[in-house]
């Protein structure tokens, strides 16, 4: 849908004073709220704008109706009245001018003009003993009236801690055997959104779900959507470096509570509560209990009220087998690890420079010790003239003819013996008298005609007389 589509469609609520930025804003906070990619938010607009009104029949339980008034005091109530024109609320008591008989007339109306369904919503607890008595409506017991209702349904949503699981009725001392909604949905498609309140951003969320997808947001084993309670408030919290820090509030007004530090031994329960209460905050984001400086109670948790209370009572350490992981141990422990990481991460990198001007030094010397060979060859090089048998002499060393006998290689030495340290040696006698005598060493023809390279004597040979 384009645009220009959904100006259009838009028209009688832009004609009603609602400006197309709060349009826009709604569908694009719903489309981050529901966890959908951007794209989505076109589709989020249509559906908000363009689905059939869908009826919408609020009951109301056992509870205080604190969750009706969150919805319908919000902080942008033009966001909320885009939404019901969507919905088309046509049951909700503390709306209504009719009352007693009237009212159960106009419920019974909607359920009958709606033959595609309705959605129901239940706010409050379900009077289970006395087979209903302690909750009536129009001389019915509450139970039944949202059975009936239910019962036509194309879905049911429980809004509050009481709809959820009985909440405050349902608490240790209560008489009128309270329940969540769950044991009148009638196993219709079902999902509960837990809190003392509900946040009226996670309901708006549930129901533009509805609209653009035509079935409830995807929820845990108690029917909690996930896109609202996936995470744990602890891990969200503004404070949460507070803690990790060992920065507590130890007493209500001292310093730390000025400077808005961790409130877990004040007797917050963030760490054991899941919602999405420190991302969406209550009154359109304006605060959140932990914000506004209170503890987080667990209200979205099965049974808070008995298992998360006192509300000031701090938690037990932090693993019950083992007693002495207390908070300030932990804080002190996260904070003494991370310095420890750091500490190795330096060393690590130190370690890691080290290696590497290492290996860059070896790989400058790498060249220089390729070109060592080089030289000892030349140094060897001189040797090789003076083999007798090399028929290919270099032309630097052509044989002299005036060469002295003494100076000859001998014929019986072998070549490779004739290194030039050898000819330093002085000559000894019985060698003389060799050279004096050819015809006992007759020298080879061979040895005679070849040419006889010129010796490379050393500076000592040549220098002596
Ligand atoms: S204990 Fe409470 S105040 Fe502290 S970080 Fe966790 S949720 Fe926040």
């Amino acid at each position: 849908m384009t645009a220009a589509t959904i100006q259009g469609e838009l028209g009688a609520l832009l004609e009603r004073g609602l400006s197309r930025r709060a349009f826009l804003a709604f569908c694009g906070a719903m489309t981050t709220l529901l966890a959908l990619p951007p794209r989505y938010a076109p589709r989020v607009a249509a559906a908000v704008t363009a689905s059939p009104r869908i009826p919408l029949i609020w009951l109301r339980g056992a509870g205080c109706g604190g969750d009706g008034e969150a919805l319908l005091r919000t902080a942008e109530p033009d966001a909320v009245s885009l939404l019901l024109e969507s919905l088309s609320v046509d049951y909700l008591e503390i709306l209504m001018a009719a009352s007693g008989t009237a009212a159960a007339d106009v419920r019974s109306a909607t359920m009958a003009a709606a033959p595609n369904g309705y959605l129901a919503v239940i706010e409050g607890a379900v009077a289970g003993a006395d087979d209903g008595a302690w909750h009536t409506v129009g001389g019915r017991a509450f139970r039944d009236v949202a059975r009936e209702v239910c019962a036509g349904a194309l879905g049911v949503i429980a809004v509050g801690s009481c709809a959820f699981d009985g909440g405050l009725a349902a608490a240790t001392g209560g008489t009128i055997g309270a329940s969540g909604a769950g044991v009148v949905a009638g196993g219709r498609p079902f999902i509960s959104l837990p809190g003392c309140p509900v946040n009226a951003a996670n309901l708006a969320a549930t129901f533009v779900h509805f609209l653009t997808f035509n079935e409830l947001p995807p929820a845990d084993l108690r029917g909690r959507p996930l896109f609202a309670y996936g995470s744990l408030i602890h891990n969200q919290c503004e404070r949460r470096a507070h803690f990790e820090f060992g920065e507590f509030v130890e007493a209500w007004g001292d310093e730390g509570a000025q400077k808005g530090w961790c409130l877990y031994k004040m007797g917050c329960k963030g760490p054991e509560a899941y919602a999405n209460c420190p991302a969406v905050r209550y009154d359109d984001g304006a605060s959140w209990p932990i914000g506004s400086g209170q503890v987080c109670i667990a209200c979205t948790m099965p049974g808070f009220w008995d298992s998360m209370g006192p509300a000031f009572r701090r938690l037990p350490p932090l693993a019950s087998f083992v007693p002495w992981l207390t908070a300030d141990f932990a804080g002190q422990v996260l904070v003494g690890g991370t310095a420890g990481l750091a500490a190795a991460h330096g060393t690590a990198s130190v370690a890691r420079a080290a290696l590497r001007r290492r290996r860059a030094a070896r790989a400058r010397v790498a060249p220089a010790a390729d070109a060592v060979p080089e030289p000892v060859v030349a140094v060897e090089a001189p040797a090789e003239p003076i083999t007798p048998a090399e028929p290919n002499a270099p032309p630097d060393v052509a044989p002299a003819a005036d060469m002295p006998a003494a100076d000859m290689p001998a014929a019986d030495v072998p070549a490779a013996e004739g290194p030039a340290e050898d000819a330093e040696d002085e000559p000894e006698p019985g060698l003389e008298a060799e050279a004096a005598n050819p015809p006992e060493v007759p020298p080879e023809p061979k040895l005679e005609a070849a040419p006889r390279p010129k010796p490379v004597r050393p500076p000592a040979a040549e220098d002596d007389p």
